[in-house]
């Protein structure tokens, strides 16, 4: 296969790279690499599987592995494969997976890698082993659970013991635990109403593993969580193991939580960026950049605009400057009003509102220190996920 185009390359000076190109500030990216497992270190035996769904990148996954996670979590099929490829040992597939080819697809990667998977239907657990046998593997398998996100899951009760006890009856598999996450809690913005919509979801995760206790079924893994509630479902005395992902990059969205200190939630920094460039300053009033909706994901809200990184201090988080506005210009471009002092060829930082569906957009994450591009990372896990 053609490696795609890369954008720029190691060496260069940030003006030659060539845009839309994603970047990451790596000296961020670190620190928040390091972070996460200091937040996690008073919970005992807590594990971190963050969630490679954010980044795509197996490169990004091994430095993950490197700061203590025991693996990653994934949503796609593609990105299960990007990561064991990419020589990720032990990934976790936070989805249903349930096409002939693709159960037999995933059964390879079991081949080569510690492989597990998620599951809500008797169905989808008969299709699981008959694979897994197949294949000549075995894998583990985690009864998805709905704790209040209506999304895929089985309610906690009854449906989980049948789950469970179908999963431990049919060869090829083994009942591995609970997976109970809740998306829709990690955009809430005040930090006592995170925790407290958490709670709810501990306390159905709490339902699920009672019915399996109840059913003399040893459940020992319950994992979930995302950035934004990950440190309620650590103390939880409930959840063994936390998965978040965009702790990683952060992104405008994060950037509008509060943490328990009533401010913007700052204990990890925004390290991801889409460098993009003039290219029209019409009738004085507004400056025209080259990155639309195909170079950034506008589904949490418009980027935002910073001004003059590296130089800027672009600490406690966010940092954006608030006078200049990004508006969508269509597929292609950004409509920066006013302008300021842009003039044709000038590059600008955006802060993407969401970083995952912006990376999906991407091939190469750039790497950037002190100015230079340090490093390029191939996104191998990036599109639709086929
Ligand atoms: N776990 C699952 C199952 C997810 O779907 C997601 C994100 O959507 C995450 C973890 C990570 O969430 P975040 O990127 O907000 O940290
Ligand atoms: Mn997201």
């Amino acid at each position: 296969m053609a490696v795609p185009r890369a954008p720029c390359r190691i060496g260069d000076a940030l003006c030659d790279i060539d845009t839309p190109a994603l970047l990451v500030d790596l000296d961020k990216l670190e620190e928040n690499l390091k972070t996460m497992p200091i937040t996690l270190e008073k919970y005992s035996n807590l594990k971190l599987r963050p969630h490679a769904k954010s980044h795509k990148c197996p490169t990004l996954a091994r430095l993950q592995v490197a700061h203590g996670a025991v693996g990653v979590c994934v949503q796609k099929l593609t990105e299960a494969e990007a990561m064991v490829n990419g020589g990720v040992s032990d990934v976790l597939v936070t989805n249903e997976i349930v096409t002939r080819s693709k159960l037999r697809r995933l059964m390879s990667l079991a081949r080569h890698a510690t492989v597990s998977i998620v599951a809500d239907s008797l169905q989808n657990v008969r299709d699981l082993s008959e694979a897994a046998r197949q294949m000549g593997v075995h894998i583990g398998v985690l009864v998805d659970v709905n704790v209040g996100m209506p999304r895929c899951g089985v309610l906690p009760g009854p449906e989980v013991v049948e789950l469970a006890s179908l999963i431990n009856s049919l060869p090829n598999l083994t009942f591995k635990g609970l997976h109970c996450y809740q998306g829709a809690n990690q955009h809430i913005r005040k930090a006592e109403e995170r925790a407290g919509a958490t709670a709810e979801a501990v306390e159905k995760a709490a339902t699920a593993l009672k019915a399996l206790e109840d059913a003399k079924i040893k459940c020992d893994y319950v994992t979930g969580g995302g950035t934004g509630t990950y440190m309620y479902e650590a103390s939880s005395g409930v959840f063994t193991e936390v998965q978040p992902g965009s702790y990683v990059f952060m992104d405008a969205d994060y950037g509008r939580n509060f943490g328990e200190d009533g401010q913007p939630v700052h204990q990890f920094h925004q390290s991801l960026y889409v460098l993009a460039t003039v290219q029209s300053v019409p009738e004085g009033n507004r400056a025209v950049v080259d990155a639309g909706l195909k170079a950034i994901s506008m589904d949490s809200g418009v980027p935002l605009h910073l001004f003059l990184p590296f130089i800027h201090p672009i600490l406690p988080q966010v940092y954006p400057d608030s006078d200049i506005v990004y508006h969508c210009g269509g597929d292609e471009h950004g409509v920066l009003v006013p302008p300021g002092t842009y003039k044709i060829g000038d590059q600008v930082w955006l802060i993407p509102g969401h970083c995952d569906p912006t990376v999906n957009l991407y091939d190469w994450l750039v790497g950037v220190r002190g100015g230079r591009v340090e490093a390029m990372w191939p996104i191998t896990g990036r599109g639709p996920g086929v």
